[in-house]
């Protein structure tokens, strides 16, 4: 696996959110972080039909866009009676006109699964997939999980997206009943930025 010794490193997110993360996992290399929006990046199409082909859309237009080399990310839930759906177009399913809607979201996976007869438990998992870019074309690959079930009704209000359908294995409750500091010790962005911080030698 090639290391990261640069001191600059762009994260293609124009989530405020995901950018500290990266500069709290940073701050003590002297890396400093530069965000989509600082760097005035638009958002690429990402017509990719895997998590990795997504992150990495998004990674290498970041990098010829600023010439920095880039960490992009790209996430979502997977569940087995669905053939994998909705995978890369987890939140697809919840857009509307008028923004996004995860309660109409979750309300599909149900039909869907009721549609196709799934007996339960319903197998599931988050991915996440984290990709570091460099301007020379190489690029290392993260990849994080969090297996579980769908489960419903909701359950739980804590979180967002898809978490008060998806119940994680060994736990009888949601992520959506899962404190945030619970969650974010077993969650799949967790696993995915173990693996990360590797490339940066912790
Ligand atoms: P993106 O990676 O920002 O493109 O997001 C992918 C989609 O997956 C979003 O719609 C999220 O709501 C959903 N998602 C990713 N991680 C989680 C999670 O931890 N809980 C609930 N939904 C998630």
């Amino acid at each position: 696996m090639r290391l990261f010794n640069g001191d600059r490193l762009l994260v293609a997110t124009h989530n405020s959110g995901k950018l500290e993360e990266v500069a709290d996992l940073l701050k003590d290399y002297g890396i400093s972080v530069v965000g989509a929006a600082e760097a005035g990046l638009d958002e690429p199409v990402e017509d990719g039909v895997t998590f990795i082909e997504n992150a990495r859309i998004k990674a290498h237009a970041a990098v010829k866009a600023t010439g920095l080399p880039a960490l992009a990310d790209d996430s979502g839930i997977e569940i087995d009676a669905l053939g994998g759906a909705p995978g890369v177009y987890t939140a697809d399913w919840a857009e509307t006109p008028n923004g996004r809607d995860f309660e109409m979201a979750m309300r599909r996976t149900h039909e869907e699964l009721e549609a196709v007869g799934a007996s339960n438990p319903r197998v599931a998992r988050f991915c996440c997939t984290f990709v570091l870019a460099w301007p020379d074309g190489h690029d290392e690959v993260f990849e994080g999980r969090m297996e579980g079930q769908v489960v419903w009704p909701m359950r739980g209000a804590l979180g967002h997206g898809y978490d008060p359908v998806f119940q994680p294995v060994g736990y009888d409750v949601t992520f959506g009943e899962m404190d945030r500091w619970e969650k974010n010790k077993i969650s799949h962005r967790a696993d995915a930025f173990k693996k990360l911080s590797v490339v940066f030698g912790k």
